[in-house]
């Protein structure tokens, strides 16, 4: 009698595991890789983030999430999850890991920004930088303060200091292969306003935001504007404005994803023409990356506030600027710190070795 109820139990058992091995999505695929984006609606449940006139950067960001979200699920190679749907709180770490989770192929956090003086404004997109930038210190504090609402915060992200990014015990080498990516993805971003809401474009920016520094994929904040300004906040708050802000973020990631196709099967080429291979032992060449933009700048020393040797490459959509060309590492670090003094921060020397191009 046992016997049989135990066999009775195991028929049953049985078609409900298979089931739960056939994938949810598994009528979007058709055989092709779904392209994972984790959304990530800035704030929520008990931390508003930014605050002012009525206004919560939480809703902002949550409504343009779910708007961008349905154009991209629109697309049956495309896979969305959600880090929250709902005015709930969500921490960082816990943000982070259910993209690491998702073994996403993007993270994209949708954010509103402040300042104390209300003229401020204009949008931009933040990808990790390693290194302290007074410039950007607010964003961080701002948008690092949140874990100081979670409970045992102090274990959870192991000596981090909120205030200050360089705290944070990472793995950093992981982060770096996918650096390259985000910016990519951000200048796409950045150009898409550009074109779309005619806003003040403050570009692409490094900085030691926490979400970014525990997701380990391409991943950009983007502070969509000023909610302290009082014209961009009536926009951000319109129906329209958060369509027009979610759709120039949706063709920024359709233009991500289609070089990532196109990368499958063609061998990835850095075009090298600028590059003059002198006749130098071992074949190395340093050169300073000032800036990578969405945007095509004339290689003239004027435009790179007067440093020497401006070249450019184009790579996946967007133009990398580049100062000096030495073959030896001292003169290129003094350019380096000489471009990090007038303004590029986040300068840092690449090496050419038999024209195949490496950060340092
Ligand atoms: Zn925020």
């Amino acid at each position: 009698m046992k016997t049989k109820l135990y066999l009775i139990i195991v028929l049953l058992i049985i078609p409900i595991i298979s089931m739960a091995n056939i994938p949810i999505d598994s009528t979007k695929t058709n055989g092709k890789k779904l392209f994972t984006v984790v959304l990530d609606a800035g704030h929520g449940g008990k931390d508003p983030g930014k605050y002012v006139a009525n206004t919560k950067e939480s809703d902002i960001a949550l409504k343009v999430v779910k708007l961008l979200g349905k154009q991209l699920e629109s697309h049956r190679d495309i896979k969305i999850i959600y880090t929250r749907t709902k005015d709930v709180f969500v921490g960082l770490d816990q943000r982070a890991a259910i993209a690491n989770k998702a073994k996403a192929d993007l993270f994209v956090s949708v954010h509103c920004n402040a300042a104390a003086a209300t003229s401020a404004k204009g949008n931009e997109t933040f990808v990790l930088g390693l290194h302290n930038n007074a410039a950007n210190l607010e964003v961080v504090k701002r948008e690092n303060s949140v874990i100081l609402l979670e409970e045992n915060y102090e274990e959870k992200y192991a000596g981090f200091n909120p205030n200050d990014p360089s705290s944070f015990a990472t793995n950093l080498m992981i982060q770096e292969e996918y650096l390259d990516n985000s910016i990519e993805l951000a200048a796409n971003v950045q150009t898409k306003f550009d074109k779309d809401l005619k806003r003040k474009n403050r570009g692409v920016k490094q900085a030691g935001l926490a979400v970014l520094r525990l997701s380990y994929m391409p991943s950009v904040l983007i502070e969509t504007g000023f909610l302290t300004n009082k014209e961009e906040r009536t926009f951000l708050r319109s129906k329209s404005g958060q369509k027009k802000v979610a759709n120039s973020i949706y063709n920024a990631v359709l233009d991500y994803q289609k070089n990532r196709d196109v990368n499958l099967f063609e061998v990835e080429e850095i075009d090298t023409s600028n590059v003059v291979l002198e006749p130098v032992a071992n074949n190395t060449i340093y050169k300073v990356q000032i800036s990578a933009s969405g945007n095509k700048v004339e290689t003239k020393s004027y435009n790179f506030k007067q440093l020497p040797e401006i070249s450019r490459e184009k790579e996946g959509g967007i133009y990398r600027y580049f100062t000096g060309n030495f073959s030896s590492l001292k003169p290129a670090s003094e350019l380096r710190a000489l471009a990090v003094s007038k303004g590029y921060t986040s300068a840092f020397i690449v090496v050419y070795e038999n024209g195949i191009r490496r950060r340092l």
